[in-house]
C-alpha cells in the first residue's frame, strides 16, 4: 500500500469519484519545504512560524524573517503558503519574551493574545510575509511581483476566541498594504483564523463574513473542547478529535464558512487519521494539512472513496454519544 501511494504521491488529491480536496503538508522549518513538494505536498497548511523564532536567541528581524519565509515559498514554486502568525505561550516558551507566571498558561496569554501585546513584532512578521511572498522577477518567477500577483500567501492567526483579534490583526495587515508599494509585496494575499477554540466555531458565521478562511487546530480545538490538557500523560489518549462534540464544531465551521464562499482546511492531527479522513471530507472539509511523511498515505486514503460514502460516514459519526462509540461505528464499515 504504502509503495502504491508513494508512486500515486504527485496525481492531485481527490476522493475516488473526483471530488477535490487539497492535501498540504504541516511544516515547522522553512528548511523543509522542498522535502514536503517532493513528498506531494499541494502546498503549505501549516508553517508554525514560532519554531523560526525559538531557532534564534533573539528576535529574528525582518531580514532574516524575509529569507526563511522566502526558502518555503521557493521551495512551494506557485503552490500556496499558509503562515500561521507566532504561537508561542502555553506549551511554547520563547526565552527573550517573557510571559509572567500563570496558574493556567494554556488559558493565559498565547497565540494571538500573546501577539497583540506586541503589535510591533507582528506587524514585523507580516511586512517579512507579504514581502517574502513577492517573489523575485530576477530568478524568472513568472508570477512575481511587479508584473503578476506575486505567491499565494495566506496568513493565519492562532488562539483566536472572537472577531476581535481578527480586526485588530486585520487592522496592521490592512496599514502595511497602503505602506508596502505593491511591486515590493504580494496581492495575492488572504488572512484566515484558526478553529481552536470552541467559541469561534460556535460564532463560525459572524467570523465567516470577515476573514479569508479557517483552518481547524484539531489538537488545541479537542482539548479545549473536551477540557483535557493534550499532553496530560495520563488522559491525553482520551483527547480525541473524533469525539462527536468536536465533529459537531467543525460541522458547523464548515456551513458557516461555505455559506460566505470561503474555504476551510484542518491542520491539526486528526487530519492524517485514516478513519477521520472520510469524516472530515464527509463535513465538507476543502483542506486536509498533515506531517509531510503523512502526504502520500492521505492522498491514498482520499481515493479510497467516495463523497456520498464520506458523507454518510460524517452523519454516523455525529449521530454517536462519545469518541469511542463514533471508532466503532465507522471501523466496522
Ligand atoms: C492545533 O492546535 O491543532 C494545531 C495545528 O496547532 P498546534 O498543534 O501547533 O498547537
Ligand atoms: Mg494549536
Amino acid at each position: 500500500r504504502e509503495a502504491e501511494a508513494w508512486k500515486a504521491r504527485f496525481q492531485e488529491a481527490r476522493t475516488r469519484d473526483g471530488h477535490r480536496v487539497e492535501v498540504a503538508a504541516n511544516l515547522g522549518n522553512t528548511a523543509h519545504a522542498l522535502d514536503a513538494v517532493e513528498r506531494g505536498a499541494e502546498g503549505v497548511g501549516l508553517l508554525r512560524t514560532e519554531f523560526l523564532f525559538m531557532a534564534h536567541a533573539q528576535q529574528p528581524d525582518l531580514e532574516t524573517q524575509i529569507g526563511e519565509y522566502r526558502e518555503a515559498l521557493d521551495a512551494l514554486d506557485g503552490r500556496p503558503l499558509v503562515a500561521r502568525t507566532l504561537d508561542v505561550g502555553g506549551d511554547k516558551p520563547l526565552p527573550y519574551w517573557p510571559v509572567p507566571q500563570e496558574d493556567n498558561p494554556f488559558l493565559g496569554l498565547r497565540g494571538i493574545r500573546l501577539a497583540l501585546t506586541r503589535p510591533e513584532v507582528l506587524e514585523t512578521q507580516l511586512r517579512a510575509m507579504l514581502m517574502a511572498a513577492a517573489g523575485d522577477p530576477a530568478a524568472g518567477d513568472p508570477v512575481a511581483a511587479p508584473s503578476g500577483k506575486g505567491r499565494p500567501l495566506r496568513i493565519m492567526l492562532p488562539m483566536v476566541k472572537d472577531v476581535s483579534e481578527f480586526r485588530a490583526a486585520k487592522a496592521i495587515l490592512d496599514r502595511l498594504l497602503e505602506e508596502i508599494p505593491e511591486a515590493e509585496r504580494t496581492t495575492d494575499v488572504q488572512l484566515g483564523v484558526m478553529i481552536e477554540v470552541p467559541s469561534c466555531a460556535l460564532l463560525a458565521p459572524t467570523l465567516a463574513a470577515e476573514v479569508d478562511f479557517f483552518s481547524v487546530g484539531t489538537n488545541d480545538l479537542t482539548q479545549y473542547t473536551l477540557a483535557i490538557d493534550r499532553g496530560h500523560p495520563e488522559l491525553s489518549a482520551q483527547a480525541d478529535g473524533l469525539h462527536p462534540a468536536v465533529l459537531k464544531l467543525i460541522e458547523m465551521t464548515v456551513t458557516a464558512a461555505h455559506a460566505q464562499d470561503k474555504w476551510v482546511g484542518v491542520c491539526g492531527e486528526l487530519a492524517s487519521d485514516a478513519v477521520a479522513v472520510p469524516v472530515l471530507v464527509g463535513l465538507g472539509v476543502d483542506e486536509l494539512s498533515v506531517s509531510a511523511r503523512q502526504v502520500p498515505l492521505v492522498k491514498a486514503r482520499l481515493a479510497e472513496f467516495d463523497l456520498e460514502e464520506a458523507r454518510r460516514q460524517a452523519e454516523l459519526a455525529l449521530a454517536q454519544a462519545t469518541s469511542e462509540a463514533v471508532r466503532d461505528a465507522l471501523e466496522v464499515r
